[in-house]
């Protein structure tokens, strides 16, 4: 693979060996990526804060999934069913896409176990004014 500098302007590097569709049938860790696709050159060493998933509040909306610019929200069964840390960046899109009140979704130290920053999480906050996703990105809270 060529280093980053190698690269033509708007060159498109192809994530899946075969066809695209085929492969996004299947769960990440079935699918045939290429060697030079994200899932490879993982960037998750760059994470300083991780972000931890509770599935008491998530109402399952997959805003997170639909965001998260390195196809680390998992799902099983029509559900979201945590983050793959071993491709996360920590770069928080899907804590401020998470709609729930409260979130979801929390950025954490990276070194916090989840099951501790799970005992940590906030209660529903009173009196926010939901706003409009389009214009406004959602809850002003938290
Ligand atoms: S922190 Fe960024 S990379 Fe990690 S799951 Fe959320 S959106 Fe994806
Ligand atoms: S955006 Fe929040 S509520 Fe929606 S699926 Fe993700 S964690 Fe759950």
């Amino acid at each position: 693979m060529k280093n980053w500098q190698e690269f033509e302007m708007g060159a498109v590097l192809f994530p899946f060996e075969k066809q695209g569709q085929e492969e996004l049938g299947k769960h990440n860790n079935e699918r045939a990526y290429t060697t030079d696709s994200s899932f490879t050159a993982s960037v998750a060493n760059w994470r300083v804060e991780k972000p931890v998933h509770n599935k008491d509040v998530c109402i399952n909306c997959f805003n997170c999934w639909v965001y998260c610019p390195d196809a680390s929200i998992l799902s099983r069964e029509g559900k979201m069913s945590g983050i793959d840390y071993e491709h996360c960046k920590g770069c928080g899109v899907c804590v401020d896409v998470c709609p729930t009140n409260p979130k979801s979704l929390l950025m954490f130290d990276n070194l916090e176990p989840v099951e501790e920053a799970l005992t940590k999480w906030p209660q529903k906050a009173e009196g926010l004014k939901k706003k409009s996703y389009r214009t406004e990105g959602g809850y002003n809270g938290f």
